[in-house]
């Protein structure tokens, strides 16, 4: 039982209760979660809270990613998901939850405050204070992955055009709202010209929306290394899947504060908040974990259900309360005495309605957030047309002109002529090297004499001939123009 209010009723305050749901998790999770529930509850949260069970409990059961029919409609009715660590099983036949979840609900944002508390908790980067709001869905995280050879397998790295407007669109909303000066960009754009080239060029067109931030865009490389060099730089950081993943770890831990930080997961209809930690199995049972993650989680989901006013006491009250030198044993260090988890709660509600002295105080702005979707006006459809086609060939000997031979005599007569040949991106025909490495696996392209004049069934013609000639190909990919621009790249790999 929750000291909030249970069910659909309403709060002590006048404003009516949010329903949220609530999951206890694993490990520690009970146990920081009760603590957390506790803090609200004292601040005046206007809560009604759900419980619903995920984890281990009902992997158990055999719902294979770790919840089931009656979790999935509370979160689909209260849209809002306050969630404690789960114990993921090791073994095949298990999804995670996390994924799950993301996926389903369509949590496209994941935005994760990376704050350094210093001297309370120490860091090399006490100025440090960078937002991280990782694309959630797309590029190389969609699981689509293929082995296509005895040598080679392949990972599709897909990026939309909706899906990037909407995240940099999220990433300028909460700048903006939450009283941020600038927004980073980071790509690797100088070789991925396609995929991470529109994230980039999406970034520069919302940003003409935002003329009040500064921005910028640099490479994710270099963009990684300052982070890690002078966090202090960047204030808002947006970026795509992969990237985001690794940066938002990385930026938390620097600041000294993994056990410290919650992450907000954002789509358009729902939203999952939670801290960044694990189940922490060994800690738990023993009152000795950090709530401050799931606690810090909390105080976003307040800002997102429109409680700043809450969400601001909690979180000056915890900042006072870490002032104060009480801090749980992970950020003790030898010369403090720790407390435990529950006592750390009490500290907290001890202290609400308390500012920190030395830490900056936090405000957060009123009224719940627009939901962020993609909101850009509609566009014309481009005039597709198609060059050619690149087939890719399983073939296992490895000379380069003696491929080239086998493919002319194949496609004699057909409408698409050979162009060119790579092995792992780089050219190996015309005017390849031998010293170039190739595997099993070979990119033929095939175009069409006139720019825009192939059609599919020019493609079926050629694979039909390929076929009868005995090559093995494994996929095409068209080679397509769209209102005359190449939507393919030209050469080889760099
Ligand atoms: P973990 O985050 O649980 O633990 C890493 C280290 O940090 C451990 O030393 C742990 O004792 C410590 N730690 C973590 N949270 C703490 C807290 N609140 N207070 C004090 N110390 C804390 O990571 P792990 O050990 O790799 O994973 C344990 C389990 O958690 C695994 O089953 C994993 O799959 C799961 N997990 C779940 C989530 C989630 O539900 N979002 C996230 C990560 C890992």
């Amino acid at each position: 039982m929750t000291t909030l209010e249970q069910g659909t009723g309403h709060g002590s305050g006048a404003a009516p209760a949010v329903p949220v749901t609530v999951a206890r998790g694993d490990g520690i999770g009970p146990e920081i979660m009760a603590a957390t529930l506790r803090v609200l509850d004292a601040a005046g949260a206007r809560l009604a809270v759900e419980e619903i069970q995920i984890g281990e409990a009902v992997y158990d059961r055999g719902h294979t990613a770790g919840i089931d029919a009656h979790a999935w409609e509370s979160l689909r009715r209260t849209k809002v998901f306050l969630k404690a660590p789960i114990t993921t099983p090791q073994g095949g036949g298990f999804k995670s939850l996390n994924v799950t979840i993301r996926k389903s609900l369509g949590l496209f944002a994941n935005v994760r405050p990376c704050v350094a508390y210093a001297p309370f908790v120490p860091t090399r980067h006490p100025k440090m204070d960078v937002v991280i709001v990782r694309e959630n869905e797309e590029d190389l995280y969609a699981g689509i992955e293929h082995r296509q050879t005895n040598e080679v397998t392949q990972c599709l790295k897909l990026m939309s055009r909706p899906g990037c407007e909407r995240i940099v669109r999220h990433a300028f909303d909460y700048a903006r709202r939450h009283g941020r000066s600038k927004v980073t960009c980071l790509t690797k754009d100088n070789i991925m010209k396609l995929t991470d080239g529109l994230f980039h060029r999406v970034f520069d067109e919302v940003a003409t929306e935002f003329p009040d931030l500064l921005t910028e865009h640099l490479i994710v490389d270099i963009g990684a290394a300052r982070l890690a060099d002078t966090p202090e730089a960047f204030d808002v950081i947006v970026t795509p899947n992969l990237y985001g993943d690794v940066l938002s770890d990385v930026a938390a831990q620097i600041a000294g504060s993994v056990g410290l930080a919650g992450s907000a997961n954002i789509g358009e209809h729902a939203a999952m908040f939670e801290a960044i930690h694990g189940s922490a199995p060994t800690l738990a049972g023993r009152d000795v974990a950090n709530p401050s993650g799931l606690l810090l989680g909390a105080v976003m989901m307040l800002v997102h259900i429109g409680q700043a006013d809450v969400a601001e006491t909690v979180h000056n009250a915890w900042l006072a309360t870490l002032e104060d030198g009480v801090v749980t044993a992970d950020i003790a260090g030898p010369e403090r005495a720790p407390v435990g988890t529950r006592a750390f709660a009490d500290a907290v509600i001890a202290r609400l309605g308390r500012q920190p002295a030395a830490l900056p105080s936090v405000t957060y702005p009123a009224g719940s957030p627009r939901p962020t979707g993609t909101a850009t006006a509609p566009r014309p459809a481009p005039v597709k047309t198609m060059d050619g086609v690149d087939v890719f060939l399983h073939h296992e000997d490895r000379d380069p002109a003696a491929l080239a031979a086998l493919l002319r005599s194949a496609a004699e007569g057909a409408r698409l002529h050979l162009q060119m040949i790579t092995n792992r991106g780089v050219k190996v025909w015309p005017d390849g090297i031998p010293e170039t490495f190739c595997t099993d696996h070979w990119r033929v392209r095939f175009q069409s004499p006139r720019p825009g004049a192939a059609g599919r069934r020019d493609v079926v013609d050629l694979l039909d001939r390929l076929d009868r000639a005995g090559l093995d190909f494994v996929k095409t990919e068209g080679l397509y123009r769209f209102d005359d621009e190449p939507g393919y790249s030209l050469g080889q790999g760099q």
